[in-house]
């Protein structure tokens, strides 16, 4: 099928563009844009009003397959991510068994064919069983197409094999994800803040994310490894990323949605579904993300979309699984907190949602320019609507998110040329 999207907004920041045009879509292809074109035999996309932007691209989601589909299947989390406006997903390699071998690459590649609405991309583990202990079989993933390393949920903490794994990865030109956490101070839930205090609950000292993010950069600068840090959280942990970049240290690095919109202030609520790790900081490393998303040093917006059975979410504050869903509540979240405040334009958001970490991806994403696949999200920005948590494609309910009053709901997802999602219902 071929399209003529008229009147949107177009927002490319890969070319600096945010005007009203019209785009043409042609055999999966952007293949003109311009005011007032003339329809050929092609189906017409009324945009008036809305943003067209190119594809969102998440760089952290997690998908559960294989091994934990009562929480989410590889369809499930590709059906949200489609909802969300994304047409490009990273997957983490904690799953069951972890991802760390040729096999378990091949069954998600697999399982990721039958659903056509996104591009799934596989995040290698960096040891074997994310033990800490071995290298995984990095060389025969490479070969397989993964798109980075991760050990995420935890660091590699030995530095020495770190640095191995950095050597190989530069080596294989692949970026590291890194979930910075140094395991000998990580104890607790929480951040410790009063609520935490107040209920009595273990904190998670902001201390062992930064001592992490400093040691990674540090092997970062000596291998020339290309570094990403995952889910930025602290001022600090934004600071030691700034000075590494004036450094010029090859580091990039991402921000949640959670660790922007929320503080610590809502521990006093009690629920688990504002736990997740990192843990929601204080109102000045908030303050921190949003200085870090303006000025470059927070690169990217990934939303760490981690579902989970309700039953692993109603143990309280200390026993229940760290994380929620995201993929559904970004572009509302993002636009609602970042630009209807005028912290970030249009412009600037979509670069931290599609240009940026296409960039960090290579490959050509997140772009509109003529020649580019068509992966496209349509947004309608100024229309209020209320977040539903019933309504997901994920099989997670776990969001704080449920009920707020927001603006930003994706209109329609375009996915290789194909109306993947339009108007609540995915198309495929
Ligand atoms: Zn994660």
């Amino acid at each position: 099928m071929n399209y003529l999207i008229r009147n949107g907004r177009i927002l490319d920041p890969s070319v600096n563009l945010d005007a009203v045009l019209d785009l043409r879509v042609t055999n999966g292809i952007v293949s003109e844009i311009g005011p007032s074109l003339v329809p050929q035999n092609e189906e017409i996309i009324d945009a008036q009003g809305l943003w067209v932007t190119p594809g969102l691209i998440d760089l952290h989601v997690h998908f559960r397959d294989p091994g934990l589909t009562y929480k989410e299947t590889i369809a499930t989390g590709m059906r949200a991510a489609a909802a969300g406006g994304f047409t490009t997903v990273c997957a983490m390699p904690n799953t069951k068994p972890v991802v760390d071998s040729v096999e378990v690459v091949r069954y998600i590649r697999s399982e990721a064919a039958k659903t056509p609405v996104t591009d799934l991309k596989i995040i290698g583990a960096i040891t074997r069983g994310q033990n800490g202990e071995v290298l995984a079989d990095i060389q025969g993933m490479a070969e397989e197409g993964i798109c980075a390393l991760s050990e995420d949920g935890k660091s590699v903490m030995n530095a020495d094999l770190m640095k191995q794994a950095m050597l190989l990865a530069k080596d294989l030109d692949l970026p590291i994800f890194d979930h910075c956490e140094d395991a000998n101070l990580a104890h607790g839930c929480v951040s410790p803040c009063d609520a935490q205090k107040a209920l009595g609950l273990p904190a998670l000292d902001p201390i062992a994310e930064e001592v992490l993010t400093a040691r990674d950069i540090q092997l970062a600068g000596l291998t020339g490894c290309r570094l990403h840090i995952c889910h930025v959280s602290t001022a600090n942990s934004a600071e030691i990323i700034r000075v590494a970049k004036a450094h010029s240290i090859s580091v990039t690095a991402e921000v949640a949605p959670h660790h922007f919109a929320l503080d610590d202030s809502e521990i006093w609520k009690n629920d688990a579904n504002y736990k997740m790790n990192p843990p929601l900081r204080s109102s000045d490393d908030v303050a921190a993300m949003i200085v870090g998303l303006q000025d470059g040093t927070l690169d990217a917006i990934a939303t760490d979309h981690a579902p989970h059975h309700e039953n692993e979410k109603n143990l309280g504050l200390e026993k229940s699984a760290n994380g929620i869903v995201g993929l559904e509540t970004s572009v509302p979240v993002s636009v609602t907190a970042l630009v209807k405040t005028g912290l970030l334009t249009p412009l600037e958001l979509i670069d931290r949602m599609s240009t940026t970490p296409g960039r960090i991806l290579g490959g050509g994403k997140g772009t509109l320019q003529v020649g580019a696949q068509a992966d496209i999200a349509l947004i309608d920005a100024d229309t209020p609507w209320t977040i539903d948590k019933t309504k997901f494609e994920t099989m997670g309910r776990n969001t704080p998110f449920d009920g707020w009053n927001v603006y930003g709901r994706v209109h329609t997802t375009i996915y290789k040329g194909q109306i993947v999602y339009q108007e609540g219902k995915i198309q495929v």
